[in-house]
């Protein structure tokens, strides 16, 4: 009966043992799951960190590629309205340039007008010194009509006086000219008498 009982207690000690070194492999084997898991956790935290580190650079760069692409699409916008003004120039400068090369063809041709007349009056003020102004007169020097539209006003080539067409229809060749020039009765009958 006895050594039953004894072979009973030692059957529980054995196994209360083998139980306790059981647990302990347990215990054991979940603290190094803890211990990996903490590493695991040290990592992924660490691994947050730079990724929220890179996510704020990113969203800085972002930042900066957005306003870079605003102030190039204001470019845009500004090159084209450049384009335009300067299209509208180009159009006003050949206008101003058509314009300007019609002035300068007037200004030449009254230039050209003006040097005639001014040649014309030294001509003949050189060559008459009593050459009359022509608007000064109002009559005939010979028969005293006044002239009209219909009557018109001519200068003697060698008086200088001026006279109607009637008063001074005859011609003579005059030293100084290629072709015999308008004289006026009086000076026609002179010339004749030398
Ligand atoms: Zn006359
Ligand atoms: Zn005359």
């Amino acid at each position: 009966m006895m050594s039953t009982e004894l072979q009973e207690d030692n059957a529980v000690r054995r196994n209360l043992e083998e139980s306790s070194r059981s647990l302990g492999q347990k215990a054991a084997v979940a603290e190094s799951r803890a211990v990996a898991a903490e590493g695991d956790l040290t990592i992924e935290r660490e691994w947050r960190i730079s990724l929220q580190e890179s996510m704020v650079r990113d969203r800085d760069k972002i930042a900066a590629l957005t306003q870079e692409v605003e102030s190039l699409k204001s470019i845009g916008q500004k090159y084209l309205a450049l384009q335009e003004e300067q299209h509208n120039l180009i159009l006003q400068y050949s206008d101003a340039q058509k314009t300007l090369e019609e002035v300068g063809a007037t200004l030449s041709e009254n230039k050209l007008q003006l040097a005639e007349l001014l040649e014309k009056e030294a001509r003949v003020s050189e060559e008459i010194p009593n050459w009359a102004s022509d608007k000064d007169a109002t009559s005939c020097a010979a028969c005293a009509k006044d002239f009209t539209i219909a009557r018109r006003k001519h200068h003697c080539r060698r008086c200088g006086n001026i006279f109607c067409s009637a008063c001074s229809d005859k011609t003579v060749a005059l030293p100084g000219n290629t072709k015999p020039v308008r004289v006026c009765d009086a000076c026609f009958a002179e010339v004749r008498l030398t």
